[in-house]
């Protein structure tokens, strides 16, 4: 069995029966990266800035980095948080660390500070990997200030310097690699606490929902994947994303960004034939100005997840960008659900998709945990092959999070249409979902507590156009104090926190509306907010 501390196992007859029915293979990453690197050694691989890496490059890329790694002394099991932005070495490193069995927590390049700190302290990384700047941030700076109190970090390998060195490490002999039911890397969660929820995923669950997600996605050696949001998010990473496009021999391009300015003239000179982005990156791109100026007609799929994509804006991408709409409703800790390239329009336009693999169970249940009648919204509770049975080292939010016979309750309000795709028709999780990046409402309110003119605060989503949601920030004063959005955003800045987190509107009240049972009623909240936003449109 899986011997990382801390994690919670599949139970062995599930485990079995995915051996079994082949939705797992026994086979590491590392054995992956072999077998691409044999089967399509001379192509293009990846192309990211000026570097363009064959398949054979990028395994011997990753095996010196490894080798490199290896000779710090990072071993099996150890943490390694990385920060990376969409470049080469984040994929080296991350096939690397997976050659080592080494774990690596994907952080985003947004996060800051206070977010690296906690995730540091509570993994006990021994390796931290950034880069020196990037968009006017630096990151050296920021873990030089913490590194302090992180007392397990040992290495700083920060990109253009201690990292470039380790990565030239000559090719030499490997420590033994992990097995295939060991853990390969944590994903943060998209969770609702004010800490870190770390989501383990092993060489054999993470291998199953990319092969799943790769195969629906259509992908091929003649493809060629466009990679435009961050690629530490599970979406872009391996459903099917990075991973996926590694394992069918396509072309891999990395986008530093998502704006039009650096999508579509990689999507004009690689001829790209498939990307995935959110609803809000779709919009903008519908919106720009140059879309008229690139050729983006090499577009044949486009998946579009992470938070609702409104059923005219799916009709726009295909009439417009003349790219097949794939809706894919995910989530870090596992299920995926997809609509099928082929489903007719009516299911690609205004559903969700159903779930990626045969072996997953979906239960859709009302506030009393029973299935709801068919067509009814209920929260969407899942098992299944690749979907974790717990977060890791966290037992107390785990009796919360998943269901005795080992559920994860996701917190999405979805119904299921009579074709067996899903709607999302909302969410009873208390978080704000910002074009896809998830922003906890207890995090924020947290930090809000601490200002010196807050007597009570509560975060709540206002509704966004583009973005879906934003952070709206409903406080009341101490007597005679006063404050502004932009105090109020400078204070939370402060506290390290990630800029997409930061609240952009200000409701200063005298008192908030409660619920029955005398809690602060959010949903009210919600609704003044819109209310007033809508009066003022
Ligand atoms: P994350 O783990 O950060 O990817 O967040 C997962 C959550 O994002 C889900 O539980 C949903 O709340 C939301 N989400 C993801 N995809 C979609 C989608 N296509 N439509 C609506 N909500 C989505």
């Amino acid at each position: 069995g899986n011997m990382l501390e801390g994690y919670v196992p599949f139970p062995e007859e599930f485990a079995a029966r995915y051996r079994r029915l082949g939705y797992w293979e026994t086979k590491t990453f590392g054995e992956r990266l072999d077998e691409w690197a044999a089967r399509y050694g001379e192509r293009t691989a990846l192309v990211s800035g000026e570097q363009r890496l064959s398949y054979a490059e990028l395994r011997s890329r990753a095996l010196r980095l490894a080798a490199g790694l290896a000779g710090l002394g990072v071993r099996r099991e150890d943490r390694v948080l990385v920060q990376l932005p969409n470049t080469w070495e984040f994929v080296v490193l991350s096939l690397a660390l997976f050659r080592l069995g080494a774990l690596p927590i994907m952080a985003l390049p947004a996060h800051h500070g206070a977010e690296i700190l906690r995730l540091l302290q509570f993994s006990d990384a021994v390796a931290y990997c950034g880069p020196a700047s990037w968009r006017g941030f630096d990151y050296a700076a920021m873990i030089g200030d913490i590194a302090p109190q992180a007392p397990a970090l040992k290495h700083v390998l920060i990109v253009g310097a201690g990292f470039d060195e380790i990565a030239r490490t000559p090719e030499g002999p490997l420590p033994e690699g992990p097995r295939p039911e060991d853990v390969l890397l944590f994903m943060l969660s998209g969770g609702t606490t004010g800490l870190p929820k770390l989501i383990a995923h092993t060489h054999e669950d993470y291998a199953c929902v990319m092969n799943h997600a790769t195969a629906l996605a259509g992908l091929a050696a003649d493809s060629v994947f466009l990679a435009v949001l961050p690629v530490s998010h599970n979406f872009t990473f391996a459903t099917p994303g990075v991973l996926g496009a590694l394992s069918r021999g396509a072309r891999l391009v990395l986008s530093p960004t998502p704006s039009p300015e650096s999508a579509f003239p990689l999507i004009e000179r690689e001829r790209v034939t498939n990307t995935g982005c959110t609803p809000a990156v779709a919009i903008q791109w519908l919106e720009s100005p140059l879309r008229a100026k690139h050729d983006l007609s090499s577009l044949r799929a486009m998946l579009v997840g992470g938070s609702r994509l409104p059923a005219e804006v799916a009709k726009r991408i295909e009439r417009e960008i003349g790219a097949t709409v794939q809706q894919i409703y995910g989530m870090a800790e596992g299920l995926n659900n997809l609509t099928r390239l082929d489903d007719a329009e009516e299911l690609r336009l205004d559903t969700q998709g159903r779930p990626a693999c045969p072996a997953d169970e979906v239960r859709i249940v009302g506030p009393d945990g029973s299935p709801v009648a068919p067509g009814e919204p209920g929260e969407l509770l899942t098992r299944g092959p690749y979907t974790v049975r717990g977060y890791w080292r966290a037992p107390e939010q785990n009796a919360q999070a998943f269901t005795a016979d080992g559920f994860y309750r996701s917190g999405d309000l979805v119904c299921a249409t009579p074709s067996g795709n899903f709607r999302v028709e909302g969410r009873i999780k208390d978080l704000i979902n910002r074009g896809g990046e998830k922003i906890s409402a207890e995090e924020i309110e947290g930090l809000m507590l601490r200002h010196p003119a807050v007597r009570n605060a509560a975060a709540v989503a206002m509704p966004c156009r583009v973005m879906g949601e934003r952070v709206c920030a409903c406080v009341i004063r101490r007597p005679e104090a006063s404050l502004t959005l932009d105090e109020l955003r400078g204070f939370l800045a402060r506290a390290g926190i990630a800029h997409f987190k930061l609240p952009e509107r200000l409701e200063l009240m005298e008192n908030f509306p409660l619920t029955a049972v005398g809690k602060v009623s959010k949903k009210a909240l919600r609704e003044g907010v819109a209310a007033k936003l809508a009066a003022a449109a």
